[in-house]
């Protein structure tokens, strides 16, 4: 059995759903019971039915693959490793399924591998990327929520150093770090060739964080500005106000594209709904904005904090 994010299942034709945005990247949860005890999690608290916001019902693998060679507007797929014993000889089995199955877009494993060598056998199993969450911004962030951040920073930067351009990892924004350190956390993986997908913290009920509030959007906005202005040259040089606030200069602003606000990550990944309810604050657009989208997202911007 597999499980498949519901707008995934929708878009495979597996299962009826209402949405107005549907995934361009197709998301899989692999592997056992997570062994983890991340605080913002469901996967760890026993609510294990969603991973975010998501609920992800299972099918079995012989009718996901067979969906899947089926024509579908999905763009890239996505499998999101449980850190449980198993995992890795798990997810290169898929791998070489969906080898089998001829079925050729390209894949994502995000997962929390153990050394190099296991980055290694899943790009060499046909992954064309490997993201490896650091999740919190900060070490002290880490260790509140029950992540360790040294050997995974450290992993990380020696992934992408032997495997250039094909390694990534998600940080979620809004657990506890400043304004300064979230920005401050995507320049350091830029400039170390990682690949950064943001996310907003959500709170999910059962969790140990389910009471914490999600990010301003002002504040989430800026580091969506961070970010698209330091893909374009991380060794930038942000200003920052007394209470760790991004600054963002006239011709800092003039840059941003509406691009800036759309689901950052991996090509063709846009997540929907996964950190949003349904006309809610859109914190990752999963399609391209409208003129007045843009307008207010450079409004909001200005926002305090
Ligand atoms: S950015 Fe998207 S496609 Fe890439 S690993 Fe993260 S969730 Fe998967």
């Amino acid at each position: 059995m597999i499980r498949v994010s519901a707008g995934t299942a929708n878009v495979l034709g597996l299962k009826p759903l209402q949405s107005d945005v549907r995934p361009t990247t197709g998301y899989f949860l692999t592997g056992g019971r997570c062994e983890a005890a991340c605080a913002f999690c469901p996967q760890s608290s026993g609510t294990g039915a969603r991973l975010s916001r998501i609920t992800w019902p299972q099918y079995s693998l012989p009718e996901v693959l067979q969906a899947l060679t089926n024509p579908s507007p999905l763009k890239r797929l996505c499998f999101q490793a449980s850190y449980s014993s198993g995992w890795y000889p798990s997810i290169l089995l898929l791998l070489s399924a969906l080898q089998e199955h001829k079925i050729t877009v390209p894949v994502c494993v995000s997962c929390r591998p153990g050394s190099l060598g296991e980055v290694k056998g899943v790009l060499d199993a046909g992954a064309d990327r490997v993201s490896i969450a650091l999740d919190a911004c900060t070490r002290e962030v880490a260790a509140a929520v029950g992540r360790s951040w040294d050997d995974t920073w450290s992993l990380l930067c020696q992934a992408a150093r032997a495997f250039p351009g094909r390694i990534g990892t998600h940080l979620i924004i809004g657990m506890g770090e400043t304004e300064r350190e979230a920005v401050e956390c995507v320049q350091q993986t830029l400039r170390h060739g990682i690949h950064t997908a943001l996310f907003a913290f959500t709170p999910i009920r059962g969790t140990v964080m389910a009471e914490k509030n999600p990010p301003p959007v002002g504040l989430y906005r800026r580091v969506q500005a961070a970010l698209y202005l330091l893909k374009q040259d991380p060794h930038r040089r942000l200003v920052f106000d007394t209470q760790d606030r991004l600054v963002l200069s006239e011709s800092e602003k003039d840059t941003l594209s509406p691009e800036a606000f759309e689901t950052p990550g991996c090509p063709d990944c846009n997540r929907p709904y996964y950190n949003e309810r349904p006309g809610g604050v859109l914190y990752n657009f999963p399609r391209r904005l409208s003129g007045q989208e843009f307008h207010s997202c450079m409004g909001e911007l200005e926002n305090s904090p």
